[in-house]
């Protein structure tokens, strides 16, 4: 086993954290307290919406989203080919079959002018992720929903900060969905929030994130409820709520790290013409700079493996955003077969690219040392 000296993320916690986490469970509520409702209202602050909904993880968030829209078997939803699979499985769960889009290959973002020829009768909703952290333009994506009468969903699990004219990610669309894995901007351990300015819809959210019952915690007697709904256990426990409520407090510092370390690779990674770096490609555009992804071209895109393996065996934590297509993966393409010539730039994407850390676990002179590897090793192969 080759020793990581600079892992591709790691959870950035302190006393703040513990002593937060050891007070909670002094507390001994656990569930039900008022330290989610804490997190939900600074989460609504920093993101300037009207609600947000706090959830056990992003994917449980996009899930009772669709299900509380009332999406089901025999609807279809728009999903981007080039994403987390969670993005697909919560609209599968539901029944309903997502039908995916290409990317564009400067930011790995869904290709809106692909969109509008995959709309039918059956469509329900528009999924749009905001790849590594660069926004989509989500302005857009609303046109064509309004012109169907469909709902927008922003997965911004890789993009909290990330702003599109000064506007939050999630704020545009119907709802935004965000994730706190130990890897993503700042973690919870598990957990996710939604985020929406519709004060119906999030009524529902939060009666359905609870089993659907008619008395929170706090307003039942005697242990009396009842239930007009079916719904989930989806809750965020105390626990993980303290957590990202101190993460939060220092987001600030840890997104000036990543964009300073993502300018540090653009101004250190060599420039050739057989490598390209997804980035933003507008100013008003605020990506929130997730990971650094080099897309390896011509004679270097298959040698993709043995450079990855290479950079790796120099102590570099690296990874794939994605490895795969999602209509790709196995489950999806038994299910609903898979035509490679349709996701040809989500293809070069998962095949042919390398992400390297931003995050901000990395000092700069870091950096520039892992620049250094990378533009040996790229170079050798470059001649
Ligand atoms: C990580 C990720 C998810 C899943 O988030 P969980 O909180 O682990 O459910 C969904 N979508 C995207 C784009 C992701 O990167």
């Amino acid at each position: 086993m080759t020793k990581i000296k600079f892992p591709f993320g790691k959870p950035i916690l302190n006393n703040k954290e513990y002593v937060s986490v050891t007070r909670v469970l002094k507390s001994n509520i656990l569930v039900h307290g008022s330290i989610s409702k804490k997190f939900e209202n600074s989460f609504k602050k920093y993101t300037n919406s009207k609600e947000a909904i706090s959830v056990s993880s992003c994917t449980a968030g996009m899930h009772l989203t669709y299900f509380s829209l009332g999406i089901k078997k025999g609807d279809e939803v728009i999903v981007p080919a080039q994403t987390h699979i969670s993005t697909a499985h919560a609209v599968e769960l539901t029944g309903a079959r997502p039908v995916f889009v290409d990317c564009i290959s400067e930011t790995g973002n869904i290709d809106i002018s692909k969109i509008e020829k995959k709309i039918n009768k059956k469509t329900k909703a528009i999924a749009v992720v905001h790849f590594l952290g660069i926004p989509v333009d989500v302005y857009k994506v609303k046109k064509i929903a309004k012109k169907y009468n469909l709902f927008v969903l922003e997965d911004c699990a890789l993009a909290i900060g990330a702003k599109y004219n000064n506007k939050h990610v999630g704020t545009i669309g119907d709802v935004g969905v965000f994730s706190f894995y130990p890897v993503k901007h700042f973690t919870t351990g598990e957990g996710g929030m939604i985020i929406t300015n519709k004060k119906k819809l999030a009524k529902k959210l939060r009666l359905l994130k609870a089993f659907g019952v008619n008395k929170i915690f706090s307003e039942r007697k005697r242990g009396i409820y009842n239930s007009d709904h079916l719904g989930f256990n989806y809750r965020m426990s105390e626990i993980h709520a303290v957590i990202g409520f101190e993460q939060l407090k220092k987001l600030k510092i840890f997104l000036k790290k990543r964009n300073l370390n993502f300018q540090t690779y653009l101004n250190n990674i060599t420039k050739r013409k057989n490598i390209e770096i997804l980035k933003s490609t507008n100013d008003n555009l605020k990506s929130s700079h997730y990971c650094i992804s080099i897309i390896l071209k011509n004679k270097l895109a298959t040698l993709r493996d043995k450079i990855n393996q290479q950079i790796n065996n120099m102590g570099v934590g690296t990874s794939i955003y994605y490895p795969q297509p999602v209509p790709r993966m196995n489950y999806y393409k038994k299910r609903y077969g898979y035509i490679k010539k349709e996701y040809i730039n989500a293809e070069i994407i998962s095949d042919n690219s390398i992400a390297l850390p931003v995050g901000p676990h990395l000092k700069k002179k870091e950096v520039i040392s892992i620049c250094k590897i990378v533009n040996k090793i790229i170079g050798s192969f470059d001649e």
